[in-house]
């Protein structure tokens, strides 16, 4: 967004550039063609996505220098930690131990951290598994802008209040122009770099506009699209990828077939699973994970959905809790507590610690208004703002009381920014460590 870091071309090989920003050095996939070491470019989820020009990027880097120390200083000390001082079971102690040494933990291993129940050891866990995430991916923060476009849904998914299940919604769907207009602010007045287009399953959009979205959006501003309009078949996801799209977001919500076919009639994970790993092999950066707290739902399937979302080889993980809505078929049943999302997080963290952005969903933020932070100080390194006008934004009603639904998107930004700041983070998402 806004506030990210410039960084400095350094060499360019092939598709990749090497980019240096504080003594720190990264790799991009770049498609521009006039590109030079020596530019200073945005990055975001690995790709570059436009040039700055060096005054610009000069003065920029100039305000960001001594903050970007102090942030460092800052989560470096909210991240440390002692093991041998921790004085709880040795178990968990050896397993923490292991995974510091950098080796990887077992299924056994991860399921025994899903299974904590001890909030001393569950306090332990979320700490080290922010340790982790400083170790490897440092202060970095992702902060994606995502535009819901349409509520209007062909699918009975039995926990989603935009569902057919829902006759009680205003249902509404943005025009091209909407939703450029929406790019273009996101864009150019909040400096968001990444954006996520999301839907329903709206056949009122043919895969062709949805391309034409995607590749107007792509021609007018340099940014990186990640699409999210369900399934729409494998030569749907070329297209789209033709036009421009580089991302996907979505989720494979539960990896136990028998939970998944119970909550979408007619629908088979297979078929969501094709078309995630051909959005993998065209070359998408892939956004996946599920829901937690689900009916039938076990520690097994949880482990094996995180176990899922790295075989997937994914970009960000997202995992958020299920929470009830009134018209659809599981009104009546509980949401998840926050130390159910925070264990998902943080065991993610641990099955994945070096690559893995996981996200604070919008879901864990309804459930708990404090779970950003809390979050971010158990594993993730994500956020997602909603860019959407606020008029349709509040129809987008997957379940009751959206956090920030009637927040504007600057005053998302600065509590958002004043949350980084406050725990050491930046917004600096230049790709690929080296
Ligand atoms: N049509 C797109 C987007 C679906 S809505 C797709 O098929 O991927 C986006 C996400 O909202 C879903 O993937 C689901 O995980 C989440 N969601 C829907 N209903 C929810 C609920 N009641 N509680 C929590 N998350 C929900």
């Amino acid at each position: 967004m806004c506030y990210a870091i410039p960084g400095k071309v350094i060499e360019i090989k092939d598709k990749i550039a090497r980019i240096e920003y504080f003594g720190e050095q990264k790799q991009a996939i770049n498609e521009i063609d006039e590109l030079c070491v020596g530019d200073y470019i945005y990055a975001q989820g690995g790709y570059v996505i436009k040039l700055i020009p060096k005054p610009e990027a000069e003065s920029i880097l100039a305000t960001w220098k001594e903050t970007f120390f102090d942030l460092q200083e800052v989560d470096l000390r909210l991240s440390k930690m002692d093991l041998e001082e921790s004085g709880l079971d040795r178990k968990l102690t050896v397993i923490l131990d292991k995974a510091a040494e950098g080796i990887q933990l077992k299924e056994q291993e991860l399921l025994y951290l899903l299974n904590l129940k001890d909030p001393k050891e569950l306090g332990l866990l979320y700490k080290f598994a922010n340790f982790l995430r400083q170790k490897h991916l440092k202060n970095s923060c992702c902060v994606h802008g995502i535009i819901e476009f349409s509520n209007y849904c062909s699918q009975g998914c039995a926990y989603c209040g935009i569902s057919t299940h829902n006759k009680d919604i205003n249902r509404y769907r943005m025009t091209k122009e909407e939703i450029y207009q929406a790019a273009d602010i996101a864009i150019n007045k909040y400096g968001f770099q990444a954006l996520v287009l999301q839907s329903g399953e709206d056949s009122h959009y043919l895969v062709d506009d949805l391309c034409e979205i995607v590749s107007t959006i792509k021609k007018r501003w340099p940014c990186l699209i990640f699409a999210s309009f369900g399934e729409v078949g494998l030569d749907g996801i070329g297209k789209l990828y033709k036009a421009g799209a580089r991302g996907l977001l979505m989720r494979f919500e539960s990896s136990n077939p028998e939970v998944y076919s119970k909550l979408h009639p007619g629908r088979d994970i297979k078929s969501r699973l094709a078309h995630l790993e051909a959005a993998y092999k065209l070359g998408y950066l892939i956004i996946t994970g599920g829901l937690v707290g689900l009916p039938g739902q076990t520690n097994e399937d949880l482990l094996n959905d995180i176990l899922l979302t790295r075989r997937l080889k994914t970009e960000m993980y997202t995992f958020g809790p299920f929470l009830p809505h009134p018209m659809t078929p599981l009104a009546d049943t509980p949401p998840p507590l926050t130390k159910d999302i925070l264990k998902v997080l943080a065991v993610a963290r641990l099955a994945d610690p070096v690559n893995a952005k996981i996200l604070v969903t919008t879901g864990f933020e309804t459930l708990d208004p404090k779970a950003r932070e809390l979050g971010l100080m158990a594993g993730a390194n994500s956020v997602m703002l909603n860019v959407t006008p606020e008029k349709f934004s509040k129809n987008y009603t997957i379940y009751p009381n959206r956090a920030h639904s009637s927040e504007n998107i600057q005053s998302q930004i600065e509590t958002t920014l004043t949350l980084l700041r406050s725990i050491g983070r930046a917004p600096t998402d230049l790709g690929v460590a080296l």
